[in-house]
């Protein structure tokens, strides 16, 4: 942490403020690197979308608010960050094998209407889920698998004419052996993977890790395109590979994910960009670590996911979530209960309470810190959220700032970790608009500690949390706080 604080210093001094020195994991290397885009001062960001045959549970919105986090982070150190998230409407097979059905047409068989409303309907949802996440979703562009049909054929003829896909009776399969470096991310070793989950399964291809570039449509298949390889549709990577190309460019900054797409998807798109182009494809490699439930990675097909619907349906605002994804450094899984959602929804209204007094005093000036600092860096450093939490939780409690060091803090807090710090969700619950009984149970208590009778004080503590408020005790007095959202 030094020496990030040392060259953050010098960084920051030569810049005059506006660059700071970022770390990052990258997958590929397996170690924290030092940030630098390929151009300055700008970055482009390709993040794996969903495929949107039902909602996306709170494990997929992990991955959002993680790519959220990254973006936030570089702009605030003076990048312009060009963002995908593309949207998966063609319909992959649900147990990616020649046998299962296509989810798309599962989607649409289950609603009783056709693969183009369901992707619709699902996109719609799932982006307003990343705006009530407090993801601004009108700088991200959202591209559709379908949209790019030409785009993925023209990739998949490239491969073909140089020598890196095979024709077998039912498509075009991109040839893992000719490759040199297959499975580079991860480490993976070929030699025992084994035909997994997501490896594709199929008779005629040479290698179990082989994968479909282009599949033949079956006759009842609802989407289907026309391509030099006969009537089909697009393998279930190549979509990545052709769109993150047309919309950032052929090497991308940062590409991210979840860590279940480290070793078959993710290698597959690095597999096929580079065959084709013969260059680098992507310079840094993120990947989250799951959201589980009871143990188990939450994911539709054990049906064990919560949806942000679910959420709200329970009186919880949506920021609490975002505080709850927060709380961990993205690469540690996190465990979900409704009890963990609690505790980060009422520890994100205290800091609401919090910083509405502090708006107040401050009258929302804002001047530089040391903490301020401290707090940027810990987040420039591989987006440590934990620690950012707990300096942004330290600072506000101490008496060595003052109230508008603290806006500043707070006015970076908001930016970087977007929980509504500035304008908070909740009424006012200034001593004036408390319940009559609740409002003198709160003198009582502010006469009782006067006379130092904290015996009393907790007494009456306890009375008005029983009213449902919790009592915090800041410097310039009692802070309340509606326990129930
Ligand atoms: P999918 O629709 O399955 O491709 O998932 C969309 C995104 O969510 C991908 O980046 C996945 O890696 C990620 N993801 C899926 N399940 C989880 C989970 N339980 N925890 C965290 N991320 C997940
Ligand atoms: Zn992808």
């Amino acid at each position: 942490m030094k020496w990030i604080q040392r060259l953050f210093n010098r960084t920051h001094a030569a810049t005059k403020g506006r660059i700071v020195p970022i770390f990052f994991t990258n997958t590929l290397t397996r170690s924290k690197e030092l940030f630098m885009p390929k151009r300055p001062g700008l970055v482009t960001m390709y993040s794996c979308g969903p495929t949107v045959y039902n909602r996306a549970h709170i494990g997929n919105l992990r991955a959002y608010v993680f790519a959220d986090t990254i973006a936030r982070v570089l702009i605030k150190a003076g990048y312009r960050v060009r963002r995908v998230i593309n949207i998966t409407d063609v319909g992959h097979l649900v147990g990616d094998n020649d046998e299962g059905e296509d989810k798309m047409a599962v989607g649409a068989a289950r609603e009783k209407t056709t693969p183009e409303a369901i992707a619709d309907l699902y996109t719609k949802l799932f982006i307003d889920d990343l705006s009530e996440l407090n993801i601004d979703t009108a700088d991200i562009q959202f591209p559709r698998a379908t949209s790019y049909i030409n785009e993925q054929i023209a990739l998949a003829k490239t491969l073909e004419e140089k020598g890196f896909a095979y024709r077998i009776k039912n498509g075009l399969a991109f040839d893992t052996s000719r490759f040199p470096g297959y499975g580079k991310l991860g480490n993976l070793d070929l030699s025992v993977q084994r035909v997994g989950a997501r490896v594709e399964a199929d008779a005629e291809k040479r290698h179990p890790a082989d994968f479909w570039l282009w599949r033949t449509a079956k006759p009842h298949d609802l989407q289907q395109w026309d391509s030099p390889w006969g009537r089909g549709n697009p393998g279930w990577h190549i979509e990545c590979s052709a769109m993150s190309r047309t919309l950032l460019g052929p090497e991308i900054d940062i590409h991210t994910g979840g860590e279940d797409h480290i070793a078959v998807h993710h290698n597959n798109e690095i597999a096929q960009s580079e065959a084709a182009h013969g260059r680098s494809f992507v310079r840094y490699w993120m990947h989250n670590a799951f959201l589980t439930m009871n143990g188990e990675r939450a994911s539709k097909s054990l049906g064990n996911v919560v949806y942000l619907s679910d959420i709200t349906a329970k009186g919880f605002n949506p920021i609490a979530l975002r505080y709850f994804f927060l709380q961990a450094h993205y690469r540690t899984p996190i465990s979900f209960s409704w009890d963990s959602l609690g505790g980060a929804a009422n520890a994100l209204e205290r800091l609401w309470r919090i910083s509405m007094h502090i708006a107040e005093e401050s009258a929302r000036v804002s001047e530089p810190s040391e903490m301020r600092d401290h707090f940027i860096i810990a987040l420039c450093d591989d987006l440590n959220t934990s620690q950012a939490l707990s300096i942004l939780w330290e600072s506000l409690r101490s008496e060595d700032y003052s109230p508008e060091e603290k806006w500043g803090l707070i006015e970076d807090a908001d930016a970087l970790l977007g929980l509504s710090l500035v304008h908070p969700p909740v009424e006012d619950v200034a001593a004036a608009t408390l319940p009559e009984d609740v409002q003198s149970l709160l003198a009582r208590r502010e006469e009782a500690r006067s006379r130092k009778d904290f015996d009393e004080a907790d007494q009456l503590r306890t009375l008005i949390e029983k009213s449902g408020y919790r009592v915090d005790d800041g410097p310039d007095g009692a802070v309340l706080t509606r326990t129930t959202l």
